[in-house]
């Protein structure tokens, strides 16, 4: 490469939520040039995105949060355990203006094309209109659960009220209240989603098709005291969360197996810990209820024993319980709310897996093999294209002109979720077969690597990093031993999207490296004391 290619940007990234902002800190400390580009009306990515009713994190705040500045740590307040999507997309605002990040980001603005120039060494990437940009390095910072799925219900299109994708909630609000709303899917959106729309539409109808182990949230306020705690702790709970397991500030592992517990003293320490709320309930209780199958039927039993005790009807009762499948091996939604609401006379379960499947949508409703509904708004709840999704829409070409997804055709693989053979100088923040963790830290985690990398290549001179093949086939290996070994392997079972089984077109795969959040972060750090041995790379040439 000649010293005449000067890019228009050292580092583009796609996406401004929380892996963009963190990524324009990082890289201007590096003293790189940075732009990140969102198709978005506003920064905040699943925050701007999901606007639905009752959308909050399930990740406590205090770690559900950038942790590069101190001063941001101490300064920002938040007012409750689990903030709601207002407050988060205005704790990202608040991010942006201290920092004076927002010269650095373009909103309303779609990337339709990400092109690795074999002559320059560079990435051109271009926006729908029409306007193009060059950079060294290129970062997807768009989310592993971003790209929506729509299922192609027979009718879809026909239906005359509002009915879109959850995830596209109409920005500029909706009004439900007297409407008579149907949900279809029963994942973490809408456990959340369907409680608060209960309150004031005049009718909720949920179309399930699998049961999930769902788990309490426990919401309470963000009190003084608390708060206090927290900001005098800070330090111990961002190294708490760099070495747990999913990247979270809990208090565990243990140090106890359920399987060496006896009876009684395991019943007694799962119903201590149930009113907590969280995913503590999983991590600080036993250490092996993800691991030992046994131990993992007890929790499971116990699990629906507890979520289902104050459902009144015991036939909805029987179609909340989820049947057939391991705890975790689809990821649990937290509660706030949601198996009382069955017992509101407004709100109905529909099982269309086995009593009545879903047919086909209507001008007015949805018709399923026992009758016709009517309703006024459909909301589509049903998931998405996780870990490979954004990527894949984009799309990203690299050496040869080799698209990023159909390289991914059969098996998104990857280095460690961020580098891919034959996608030279290309990053990805949370990438396939990169673990599933508390996502700020992953996504910081992820940008010091890059910025690790991209630092070495400025200081000894190379214009590129060539990800390695053999290194990939390791990393695509290990993670698919690992990802065997686990109880979330059965996923496909239940459409789990934590291995894409909830895809009609593609078959399950491993996208989620599961040897544990804290391992893979020690990786990432190995990798850069040993000087990323995974990539291969060239100098430039002056
Ligand atoms: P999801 O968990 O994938 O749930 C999608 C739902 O749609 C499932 O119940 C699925 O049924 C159903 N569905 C899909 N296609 C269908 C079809 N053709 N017919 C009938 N039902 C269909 O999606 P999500 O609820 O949006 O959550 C996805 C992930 O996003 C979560 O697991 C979580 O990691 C993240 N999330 C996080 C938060 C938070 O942290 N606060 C909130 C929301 C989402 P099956 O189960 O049978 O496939």
């Amino acid at each position: 490469m000649g010293s005449k290619n000067i890019p228009d940007y050292d580092v583009i990234a796609v996406g401004a939520g929380f892996a963009g902002l963190a990524m324009i800190h990082y890289a201007r400390e590096a003293g790189r040039s940075i732009h990140v580009f969102d198709k978005a009306s506003d920064i905040g990515g699943t925050w701007t995105w999901n606007r639905y009713p009752g959308a909050a994190s399930d990740s406590e705040c205090y770690y559900y949060c950038l942790t590069f500045s101190k001063e941001l740590l101490q300064e920002w307040k938040w007012s409750v355990r689990y903030p709601g999507w207002e407050e988060n997309l205005r704790y990202m605002h608040f991010v942006a203006d201290k920092c004076d990040m927002w010269p650095h980001i373009s909103l309303n603005t779609n990337i339709v094309a990400a092109d690795f120039q074999e002559s320059t060494g560079l990435w051109l990437i271009r926006t729908a209109r029409g306007d193009t940009y060059t950079c060294r390095y290129f970062v997807s910072a768009m989310g592993m659960i971003s790209e929506p799925v729509i299922p192609d219900f027979k009718g879809l299109g026909k239906f005359k009220g509002p009915c879109f994708h959850s995830a596209r909630w109409p920005q500029e609000g909706l009004d439900y209240a007297g409407k008579r709303v149907a949900i279809i899917g029963s994942g973490s959106t809408s456990v959340q989603m369907l409680p608060v729309m209960a309150q004031t539409a005049a009718s909720v109808t949920l179309f399930q098709r699998t049961a999930n182990f769902i788990m309490p949230g426990v919401q309470k306020p963000m009190t003084q005291e608390w708060e206090t705690e927290i900001k005098s702790h800070y330090d111990e709970i961002v190294a708490k969360c760099r070495n747990h397991v999913f990247g979270m500030a809990f208090d565990s592992p243990v140090g106890r197996n359920l399987a060496d517990t006896p009876p009684d003293e395991v019943q007694k320490i799962l119903n201590e810990h149930w009113p907590r709320g969280s995913f503590r309930f999983c991590f600080e209780t036993f250490d092996d209820l993800l691991s030992n199958p046994e131990s993992n039927r007890v929790v499971g039993e116990f699990v629906t024993r507890k979520m289902l005790e104050n459902v009144k009807d015991r036939e909805v009762a029987d179609m909340l319980t989820p049947k057939g499948y391991p705890f975790f091996s689809k990821r649990p939604p937290l509660s706030h709310g949601y198996f009382e609401a069955f017992n509101r006379d407004n709100v109905k379960l529909v099982d269309v897996n086995e009593r009545e499947p879903l047919v086909e949508i209507t001008e007015t409703g949805i018709r399923t093999t026992k009758q016709h509904y009517e309703f006024d708004i459909i909301v589509l709840a049903t998931g998405f294209q996780a870990y490979t999704g954004a990527q894949e829409a984009l799309p990203i070409r690299g050496r040869n002109g080799l698209l990023l997804k159909d390289k991914w055709e059969e098996v998104s693989s990857s280095i460690m979720g961020v580098f891919v053979a034959e996608f030279p100088n290309l990053f990805m923040i949370t990438g396939p077969q990169a673990p599933f963790a508390n996502l700020p830290t992953s996504i910081e985690q992820n940008v010091l690597y890059i910025i690790d990398c991209i630092k070495k290549m400025e200081r000894e001179g190379y214009a590129l990093c060539k990800p390695k093949h053999d290194a990939e086939e390791a990393w695509v290996n290990h993670t698919a031993d690992i990802h065997r070994q686990t109880l979330m392997a059965q996923g496909d079972k239940v459409h789990s999207w934590m291995m894409g089984a909830n895809l009609r077109n593609k078959k399950p795969r491993v996208l989620i490296y599961f040897g544990g959040a804290n391992a893979y972060y020690d990786k990432l750090r190995a990798s850069v004391d040993a000087g990323f041995p995974e990539v291969e790379f060239e100098q430039r040439a002056e």
